[in-house]
């Protein structure tokens, strides 16, 4: 996606992925290999001029190699900050973001006195590597614990209290090499087995108050990690307070519906941001909601036929819990939404 909306701004692309499917393969000059390749590594500073990512596992260390010699945006340091749940929380909290509550856990003994202090239920996660919900477990009561250390032992955790939220929310920003900065209207998040399954943009009954609240919380996180590109902050609202869940340095699932859903694409915008360009506008056309594909494709011709229905495929092989594509819907009024909205959800699992 971000090959797609680069090509009409005449940029040319190349990428590093450890699949020879990589969807990109057909946008992009694809160098298969790991992100360790040290080969890879060099090519990729030596033949661009400015190197990004769009999956934050990818070693910092990784990211550094090539900073030696060419830009790489968002920084090397962002990605050891979001790749633990742990120093990304501190970071929230330092800038006064509020968190769950949480603990970080290495012991069985830390867990035990963990979940004393913060009661049950409570979510476990590994600190590193855990995304769409793997490396989670949540205790609902003492005698799950047994099951929980059998799991996710040998791993650093995190034990987090378990937050009755009223919704989820996304928060997507840019700032560009300039330091000029845009923020998305607010995104509400369903997930399913901690997975995202559908996005409504902008999010209903969204508050002024709670929008310029998460723009200032974006805000202080890009210019505390001297950010470059898109970045998401995913929250919990509860009542009008926002708890800061996590946040990813790239471009966001729950930015896809600005495809088609915003005047200026998050793609778009993260390539200008770091090309150095103006950023474009943020602005929602109508209203918008993304339906993830996950595991299984319902018919694509059905799908077409909802007026206002975008379908995004991304050329993956079926896999149960795998995002094999998306659909965004757009309309005009909210209730124009929520009835193609209804017909889409009938067609897909
Ligand atoms: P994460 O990988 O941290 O984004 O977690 C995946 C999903 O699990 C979130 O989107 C929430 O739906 C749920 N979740 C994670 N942490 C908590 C928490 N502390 N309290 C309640 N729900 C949570």
């Amino acid at each position: 996606m971000l090959a797609l909306a680069g090509l009409p701004l005449g940029e040319h692309f190349a990428a590093l992925d450890p699949s020879e499917d990589a969807g990109v393969r057909s946008l992009a000059h694809l160098i298969v290999g790991s992100y360790e390749d040290p080969a890879a590594l060099e090519w990729l500073s030596e033949h661009c001029d400015v190197v990004t990512h769009e999956f934050e596992r990818v070693p910092a260390s990784s990211a550094r190699r090539i900073a030696e010699r060419t830009p790489v945006h968002p920084n090397p340091d962002v990605l050891e900050v979001a790749q633990d749940r742990i120093t990304e929380k501190e970071l929230f909290t330092r800038l006064g973001l509020a968190t769950p509550p949480f603990i970080a856990v290495s012991t069985r003994a830390q867990l035990d006195a963990a979940v004393d202090e913060l009661g049950f239920p409570a979510v476990i996660k590994s600190r590193r590597e855990g995304y769409d919900g793997k490396g989670q477990f949540v205790v609902g009561a003492r005698t799950d614990l047994d099951t929980c250390w059998k799991e996710l032992r040998g791993k650093d955790l995190i034990a987090e209290a378990m937050v009755d939220f009223d919704r989820e929310l996304s928060m997507l920003a840019a700032r560009s090499v300039t330091g000029e900065t845009v923020f998305y209207p607010i995104v509400e998040n369903v997930h399913r087995k901690g997975i995202l399954r559908l996005s409504r943009a902008p999010a209903p009954a969204l508050e002024p108050d709670l929008q310029s609240a998460a723009e200032s919380h974006a805000r202080s996180v890009m210019t505390e990690l001297d950010y470059v590109g898109v970045l998401a902050i995913e929250l919990f609202q509860v009542g009008d307070q926002l708890l800061g869940n996590e946040m990813a340095p790239r471009v966001h699932n729950s930015g896809h519906w600005t495809i088609e859903g915003a005047v200026t694409s998050q793609f778009a915008n993260h390539l200008r941001a770091i090309t150095g360009r103006p950023l474009g506008s943020t602005q929602a056309l109508g209203h918008a909601a993304m339906v993830n594909l996950i595991g299984s494709l319902p018919d694509f011709n059905e799908v077409l036929r909802i007026e206002g229905a975008h379908l995004h495929l991304y050329g993956k092989q079926p896999r149960a819990g795998r995002k094999l594509g998306h659909v965004t819907l757009v309309g005009d009024e909210p209730e124009e939404l929520e009835e193609r909205l209804g017909r889409l959800t009938a067609l897909v699992d």
